[in-house]
């Protein structure tokens, strides 16, 4: 009769289901507590013929684990299942997360840096909110160039009427860094100053009220202009390839003597003339020259002992000459499509 009623139970426990832990908690009382059916066997048990103690008593104890090991499982079913429940959220974007892609601005900066440095060239960094003094009078500014004039700079402060070097203004150029970078190192030095510039224009296709530039500056004993031509040379060859040609234009900057514009020649039609260079043969990419000697000397550098030559260009002309993005705008609108285009580049 006992072996009997312990193979029902054996057979019930093994189909036991479970909708909630409630359930199960009543599934638990009703076979595992004190006053449960297990339990209750026992009392049975002791009337059991002593030789068949020891086989009833281990069925007894199968049935045991059976129980414990079936309301075990159905507890930890119950749980996943509402573990996963938790999780489920039906706004979540769907696997694989896209990763995005580097800004082109950002690809095309770090691709100049990068040949830059091969070269010896150290970064060095300065303040977007600057002074008249470091963006303007130190970098052989006169007083009344137009670059100071209201058209062209976004002034912040006028702190002294009668002082426009006390002006506080956002730089509209990376110049700027050079000027605090001479004031407080010594020669040699080489460096580079990548940043953000911000000039006061219409936004268009062509022009915007903020770019990225990078200037490079290297000051020395006797650096010449053939120095300036060959590491540009090299570096228009590294940046658009080795059949690349350079040509030099004579131009005019403050802050340097000689100056020039530099064109190379076009990556498109490879210098045949093509819509693309307006059927010149070339494009224009950066300006270049030898420093001034009052620059020199208004960042207390002996301009007898040392020169220096510097260049500097439009991050954003240099990515528009790579990747042919024909509105500047398209950099700073953040629209996805457009970025999206640059996942493949580095
Ligand atoms: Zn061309």
């Amino acid at each position: 009769m006992l072996l009997e009623k312990i193979e029902t139970l054996l057979q019930e426990v093994g189909s036991l289901t479970a909708k909630n832990a409630d359930e199960v908690e009543q599934l638990r009382l009703k076979y595992l507590s004190k006053k449960g059916e297990i339990n209750a066997l026992m009392a049975d048990f002791r009337n059991v013929a002593a030789d068949q103690k020891k086989n009833i008593g281990i069925k007894i104890n199968e049935l045991k684990q059976a129980a414990t090991d079936k309301i075990n499982s159905l507890r930890e079913c119950l749980t996943q299942v509402e573990t996963q429940t938790d999780d489920l959220d039906l706004t979540r974007t769907a696997y694989p997360i896209p990763l995005g892609a580097r800004h082109p601005l950002t690809i095309v900066k770090n691709e100049i840096i990068d040949i830059f440095q091969r070269m010896g060239f150290v970064l060095a960094d300065g303040p977007e909110i600057d002074n008249d003094k470091h963006v303007f009078t130190m970098l052989n500014f006169a007083a009344d160039h137009p670059a100071r004039d209201m058209q062209d700079t976004f002034f912040i402060e006028q702190s002294n009427p009668d002082d426009v070097t006390k002006n506080i203004l956002l730089r509209s150029h990376t110049s700027g860094d050079q000027s605090h970078f001479m004031e407080t190192h010594k020669p040699p030095f080489r460096i580079l100053c990548p940043g953000r510039v911000y000039r006061n224009e219409a936004i268009s296709a062509r022009a915007h009220c903020f770019f990225h530039q990078v200037e490079g500056l290297y000051v020395d004993k006797n650096v010449s202009f053939t120095d300036l031509k060959q590491v540009l040379l090299t570096f228009a060859r590294e940046m658009f390839g080795p059949e690349t040609k350079i040509r030099l234009r004579p131009s005019y900057f403050p802050f340097t003597e000689p100056s020039a514009e530099m064109d190379i020649s076009c990556h498109i039609c490879g210098g045949e003339g093509c819509g693309f260079c307006k059927h010149t043969g070339w494009v224009e990419i950066l300006g270049c020259g030898m420093v001034d000697p009052n620059v020199l000397e208004a960042c207390g550098i002996d301009s007898n002992e040392y020169t220096g030559y510097a260049f500097g260009m439009g991050v954003e002309r240099i990515t528009n000459l790579k990747y042919r993005v024909s509105d500047l705008r398209m950099f700073s609108e953040n629209d996805t499509r457009f970025l999206n285009e640059f996942v493949s580049a580095h």
